[in-house]
């Protein structure tokens, strides 16, 4: 069993922790809380040993009678890997922490590509970060850009692809970002920092990126163009290197699909978890191959893509299973059908 730590339990913590306890070959050892809130609770009532992330918060705990195994530095001493899910930019101040203990670290996308060894999307390069001390996941944009782009490079490559993004203008439970109404440039200078993180994992495909915060919390959705090596390519084909690839969800606007929302409401319909998308979601009826370059709609629900990464990316530090056998676990552990 490879024994799991979890440093930060909000909306990435909490279904990389679910997601670690659903794994055969994994032990989740306990979980972390800054502050004695509901989810501190909630993690105790689904019997997550709760440690506290600072020290000057174990008191906290203890006012409101909520009994902690000890502090991050307890946690780190039990497990094998820490799977860091603090705020942006916080991973690399608790690196050291990581270096002198455990000594293998997986950090989420909020944080600098240096980091980390290995910058994380499963599909594309595992066996690249196989055996690495430090793995970062990249943020819901990147996987979703990288996911799409490089099942479309390996099939008829990319000469060059663009991709207009508009992303959600905050997660459900973050009151103090929202509402906003207006559509926000996100910055307004081009490229957005997508285009350089998705080339921290696929080094070669040139892409422009351009970003626009809009008032909605439940998905990002990306419009994307890529122009194709092989000028012979038709549309069918793009549709079904998407259904052969992994972890990306083909959907048909004609059946409903008229917006996110609907995406969304699929998933509670499917009965995932807070209704929890870990696929890209590519509209069928959007892709349109004009004058040798695809285009196309894709949904990214920005709460979950990335947890079935963060467990392959555990298996990758690890070291022992390809990349094959680790996302099939995955997938069929969190209901991916493919
Ligand atoms: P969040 O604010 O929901 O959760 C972070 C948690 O870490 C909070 O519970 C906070 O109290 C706790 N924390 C604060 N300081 C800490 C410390 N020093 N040590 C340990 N924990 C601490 O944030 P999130 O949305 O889960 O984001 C976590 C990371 O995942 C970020 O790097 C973010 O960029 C990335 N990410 C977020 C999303 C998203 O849509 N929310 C998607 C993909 C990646």
């Amino acid at each position: 069993m490879i024994r799991v730590g979890v440093n930060g339990y909000g909306v990435i913590g909490r279904r990389v922790a679910d997601a670690v306890s659903a794994q055969q070959d994994m032990k989740l050892i306990g979980v972390t809380k800054v502050k004695p809130d509901y989810k501190a609770r909630m993690a105790l009532e689904k019997k997550y040993p709760l440690y506290a992330a600072t020290e000057s918060s174990v008191k906290d705990f203890a006012k409101n009678s909520m009994e902690v195994s000890g502090t991050i530095e307890d946690l780190l001493k039990q497990v094998d890997v820490i799977v860091d899910a603090s705020p942006d930019d916080v991973g690399a101040k608790n690196k050291e922490k990581y270096v002198e203990t455990v000594g293998r670290a997986i950090f989420q996308g909020g944080e600098s590509p240096g980091v980390a060894e290995v910058s994380f999307v499963a599909q594309c390069n595992f066996e690249k970060a196989r055996g690495a001390k430090f793995i970062r996941v990249v943020s819901c944009n990147t996987t979703a850009l990288c996911r799409a782009l490089h099942t479309i490079d390996e099939n008829f490559g990319i000469e060059r692809a663009r991709a207009v993004i508009a992303r959600r203008g905050a997660d459900p439970d973050e009151t103090s970002k929202g509402p906003i109404d207006a559509v926000v440039l996100d910055p307004a200078e081009i490229p957005s920092h997508h285009a350089g993180d998705v080339n921290t994992v696929l080094p070669d495909i040139k892409l422009v990126s351009m970003a626009l915060k809009v008032p909605t919390t439940h998905m990002h959705l990306h419009t994307l163009i890529a122009s194709l090596r092989d000028r012979s390519v038709t549309e069918n084909q793009v549709i079904d290197a998407f259904e052969e690839a992994t972890r990306i969800m083909v959907i048909e606007g004609h059946s409903g699909f008229k917006s996110t929302a609907q995406v969304i409401d699929l998933a509670r319909e499917m009965g995932r978890p807070r209704n929890d998308l870990y696929e890209a979601v590519i509209w069928k009826d959007s892709i349109r191959i004009v004058e040798g370059e695809v285009h196309f709609y894709m949904g990214v629900h920005q709460e979950a893509i990335v947890v079935p990464e963060n467990v392959d990316a555990i298996r990758a530090i690890i070291g022992k299973e390809s990349g094959k056998s680790s996302i099939s676990s995955t997938n069929s552990s969190l209901g991916i059908l493919k």
